[in-house]
């Protein structure tokens, strides 16, 4: 087989074989519907609360405040738009940061469409939301913060803990994005005072296309979907069985391994960082140094195009990633990367490297020794480049 080396699990992870070995027989002999009545499939119905416990059990949360959604995408709709139409009556302001996934951002744009008015925090250089300025952008009105456990792009860890306090003094609900953060890094809902919480089980080596809602009992909260009795008459539609079977197999897997899985990777992490610190010029690292995801690595490299470089890693065998993968494609440099200050030619020479527990020093050494020449190929055809060399032995 030809070498592949993947880092880019910020965007997905391999579905772990036990999960996917949980998965299965819910596709063939245990098919049943678990709203029928009839002992076959009504045992579907228990398999399904066994799922929301295990997530409930990991996020220090009761079971009916789990909802199952179809990923991270729709949670962050939900969460959004139905807290706007509930809490409509009380206010009609939203506060959230200017670092969030699309899912968060453009529903935050549809709704500003339809009269609510959002306040987007910027965030210091290593990406992290100032306290002070949250504070003074709450208003009477104000009816909702949401910030993101953990970003997706430079993998900066937000003080979620502080920020639920700010919010819940003023009785303002609190939604955190916490799709890169579960599994990853410790979270309790009351602890944080969280109101409301979405997750993914594609990030977290769970299968795609279901993630939950947490909500917190007592939050008014409408339908998302409209339909049937499923997920207490809030998201209709047929329950996705086996999804919702790996992603319990899937959060049961990542809580039990959480610790040790962060220890080795973020070791591993700080290895890559410092060799691509001291080893190639020119060259920043985007984020904040410690609070931040224990798989997270990302770098600006001056005077070098971010897609020549993720082509010619892909040439290597390595899978990378340069801002999020929902961005590539079209050429406007990373929302996140500009927020933090860069440049739009910095932002552009930007690649993420995220790690998984099958991560090896080998891996990184390969990494960081194709980058090197990479980086110097490239660098090598850049008129910027020659201009500052020049410039530079003056
Ligand atoms: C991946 C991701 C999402 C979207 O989740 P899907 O399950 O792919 O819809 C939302 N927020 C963040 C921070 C993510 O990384």
């Amino acid at each position: 087989m030809e070498k592949l080396i993947y880092l880019d699990n910020a965007a997905t992870t391999k579905t772990a074989p036990e999960v996917v070995e949980a998965m299965l027989p819910y596709f063939t002999e245990k098919f049943g519907n678990p709203s029928s009545v009839y002992s076959f499939a009504a045992g579907n119905k228990e398999v399904i609360s066994g799922q929301r416990d295990i997530i409930a059990g990991v996020l220090g949360a009761k079971s009916n405040e789990i909802y199952f959604t179809a990923g991270g995408s729709e949670a962050d709709n939900w969460a959004l738009k139905a807290a706007a139409e509930a809490y409509g009556d009380k206010g009609n302001h939203i506060i959230t940061t200017k670092i969030e996934h699309h899912a968060i951002l453009h529903t935050a744009e549809y709704l500003e469409k339809r009269g609510f008015e959002v306040t987007y925090l910027d965030v210091d250089e290593d990406g992290k939301v100032k306290l002070d300025d949250l504070k003074k952008a709450i208003r009477p009105t104000t009816i909702l913060i949401s910030v993101m456990f953990a970003n997706n792009e430079i993998g900066t860890i937000q003080p979620i803990r502080e920020i639920g306090e700010i919010a819940h003094e003023k009785g303002i609900l609190f939604h955190t994005d916490a799709v890169q953060a579960f599994g990853q890094v410790p979270i309790h809902v009351d602890e944080y005072h969280i109101d409301m919480l979405s997750a993914s089980g594609h990030k977290l080596n769970g299968p795609k296309g279901i993630g939950f809602l947490y909500i917190r009992k007592g939050v008014k909260i409408r339908s998302f979907v409209h339909g049937g009795a499923q997920e207490r008459k809030r998201r209709a539609g047929t329950e996705n069985v086996p999804g919702i079977v790996g992603l319990g197999a899937a959060v049961k897997r990542a809580a039990a391994t959480m610790a040790e899985r962060a220890e080795k990777e973020s070791k591993l992490r700080d290895y890559l960082i410092e060799r691509v610190m001291e080893e190639i010029p020119y060259c920043r690292l985007n984020g904040h140094r410690t609070d931040r995801l224990p798989n997270n690595g990302n770098f600006s490299f001056q005077f070098v195009e971010g897609e020549s470089l993720l082509i010619m890693l892909d040439g290597k065998g390595i899978c990378a990633s340069s801002g999020s993968a929902c961005t590539s494609g079209s050429l406007d440099p990373s929302h996140v990367l500009l927020a933090i200050g860069l440049p739009h030619e910095i932002a552009h020479g930007s690649l993420r490297l995220t790690l998984s527990e099958e991560t090896t020093k080998e891996d990184m050494d390969y990494v960081v020794d194709s980058l090197k020449e990479i980086v110097g190929k490239l660098r090598n055809m850049s008129p910027l480049y020659e201009d500052f060399m020049k410039k530079e032995q003056k």
